[in-house]
């Protein structure tokens, strides 16, 4: 289908408050792709450069050298902000510094009434997206009254009625509690599923990672694996390299099979773990 987004080695670079102090690189020479309709899954420890890099799919960073293409727009061009804006939207972390309304449904008007659109419409668009969040009965609450997971939601409703195509989440659970980051993530595999909407997901979670078609492993501003989520599981030494867990499934099997058992080392949960231990008990 094509890429919606492109990374053409790029590199940024904060500026140091320091005069005379250079940084160094925090997203270090990357190129890749985002297809259009994927579900990919952005990885890294902390301060592995995750943050920077979702904010360069929007214009919010501009590359220090290299170019990002979103939709075939420069995001260096100052000129096409807005209009690549409308074609990725960004959820934050923090769910309470994105809700700028006092009622639910007029943050979610937000956005849209920002790009002008008619008034029938966004009423139109905001019921859809509260609908899709599974939100809709909130619409007049007070968000601050809104447990994370859900303001989190009613943020993401806010990003579907401004109907981008594509949605960056930058560790949109890493606040909320094991419920909340459940029906989070529920909501994100609607989008992309359901409707079509490309995913951008950055976390350190390796449970949501492996729900995703690819998951792209960074590690000081560089990419240091890619691939499906049984591809980049795999390969335990990496990513132990790079500062993550790895998955307790894929661990146990990897260990069996040191030990000289016959069971695959790529296995991503639990439950193909169990399966695989079974059919060993069974063999014997
Ligand atoms: P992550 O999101 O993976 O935790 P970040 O993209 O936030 O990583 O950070 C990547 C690197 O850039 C880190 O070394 C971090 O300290 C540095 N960094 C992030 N934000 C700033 C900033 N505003 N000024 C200077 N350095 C920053
Ligand atoms: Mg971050």
């Amino acid at each position: 289908m094509g890429n919606i987004i492109e990374f053409e080695n790029v590199s940024f670079r904060y500026e140091s408050d320091e005069e005379g102090v250079t940084l160094p690189l925090a997203v270090n020479k990357v190129t890749f792709g985002i297809e259009q309709g994927s579900f990919v899954a952005v990885l890294g420890h902390n301060g592995s450069g995750k943050s920077t890099l979702a904010k360069l799919t929007n214009a919010i960073n501009i590359p220090e050298s290299g170019r990002v293409i979103v939709d075939g727009m420069d995001t260096a061009d100052e000129k096409l902000t807005d209009e690549i804006r409308k074609t990725v939207g960004m959820v934050f972390q923090n769910p309470d510094n994105q809700i700028v309304a006092t009622i639910v449904e007029d943050d979610v008007a937000f956005g849209p009434e920002n790009l002008g659109v008619p008034p029938e419409e966004i009423r139109r668009r905001v019921d859809d997206a509260l609908k899709a969040v599974n939100m809709y009965e909130y619409r007049t609450s007070e968000p601050h009254k809104l447990s994370g997971g859900q303001k989190q939601r009613v943020a993401i409703a806010g990003v579907i009625a401004m109907q981008t195509r594509c949605i960056v989440l930058d560790e949109p659970t890493a606040m909320l509690d094991p419920n909340g980051r459940k029906d989070v993530m529920a909501t994100i595999r609607k989008l992309n599923r359901e409707m079509g909407i490309t995913v951008v997901l950055v976390t350190h979670f390796m449970d949501e990672a492996v729900l995703a078609d690819r998951v792209v492993v960074i590690d000081s501003g560089c990419i240091l694996l890619d691939g499906t989520p049984r591809e980049v599981f795999s390969q335990t030494d990496k990513l132990i390299e790079a500062g993550l867990d790895v998955p307790q499934a894929t661990q146990l099997a990897q260990k069996l099979a040191g030990m000289g058992f016959d069971i695959p080392t790529n296995l991503l949960n639990e439950h193909e773990c169990i399966k695989a231990v079974c059919k060993l008990l069974r063999s014997k």
